[in-house]
């Protein structure tokens, strides 16, 4: 059967593609500000068309200028939740890595044993562990190691006053990868009490899969940030079960 010649193969798939695309936009979109500003595209669009239409030369290519310009400004204004949205692309990943349940269960035994003593010791810690999304620049911001994980060197790099203890170590299977990194501070409003180390530990889990724990220097309390949501005064057992939970289910 011959089909019409708009509806051929090609047209189809640019069909379905445009819809995956606009499907994603939404999707990444929903929840921000950001959806007020699709009403106004949404206007400016029609407003292009109908120019179109009534063959108004000098209005169409003004208004094109003006699409041309405004996209630019939306990176601009919206670079937050466009760096969320790719973040959110970025997870979805074809072909995972899945660390082997030993492997897990190591690494968690020894970020555990060094959480005990910091919050018993009440020594500042901030500490994320990787999954998969890259956090290459942040790494970048601080020394890099590439050591075997251990209990003994947690303790050693936030051993207060240490060359190290400042900032964030991010850890990645067996592996300390670096420390005293700089994480993103979050933006958000928070409970009073909570201060920097917080704040970074919070940002570091809005703009990654990262898992960050958090202790308390000022009362020895443990703290974990997931994808921007602070579960606050864990004691290590929860602790260990929300990690080994998040870093066993499948996605
Ligand atoms: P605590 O309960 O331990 O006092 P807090 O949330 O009140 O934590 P601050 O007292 O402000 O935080 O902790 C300051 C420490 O937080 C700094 O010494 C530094 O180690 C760490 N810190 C601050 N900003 C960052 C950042 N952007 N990235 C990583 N670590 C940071
Ligand atoms: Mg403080």
């Amino acid at each position: 059967m011959n089909l019409p010649h708009f509806l051929n193969w090609k047209a189809i798939l640019e069909i379905f593609i445009l819809w995956i695309a606009i499907y994603s936009i939404l999707y990444f979109l929903k929840g921000t500000k950001a959806v007020y500003l699709l009403r106004g595209i949404f206007v400016l669009v029609i407003a292009l068309l109908v120019f179109q239409l009534l063959g108004l030369p000098v209005l169409t290519r003004l208004l094109t200028y003006f699409f041309a310009f405004f996209l630019i400004l939306i990176a601009i204004i919206f670079q937050p939740e466009l760096r969320d949205g790719l973040a959110k692309l970025g997870k979805r990943h074809f072909f995972i890595f899945e660390p082997k349940i030993e492997e897990i269960e190591f690494m968690l035994n020894e970020i555990i044993s060094a959480v005990k003593i910091f919050s018993k010791e009440k020594i500042g810690a901030l500490i994320a562990i990787k999954r998969q999304i890259g956090l290459r620049n942040i790494i970048e911001s601080g020394i890099i190691l590439n050591a075997d994980l251990s209990c003994q060197l947690l303790n050693t790099l936030f051993y207060p006053n240490s060359p190290l203890h400042d900032g964030g170590v991010i850890i990645e299977n067996r592996k300390i990868i670096a420390a005293g990194c700089l994480f993103p501070l979050t933006e958000k409003r928070l409970n009073g009490f909570l201060g920097m180390r917080h704040r970074a530990g919070i940002g570091l889990s809005e703009q990654s899969d990262a898992l960050v724990i958090i202790v308390s220097e000022e009362n020895g309390s443990i703290s974990l940030a997931i994808l921007g949501q602070l579960s606050q005064n864990l004691n290590c057992e929860e602790l260990l079960t929300i990690l080994k939970g998040q870093l066993t289910k499948k996605r």
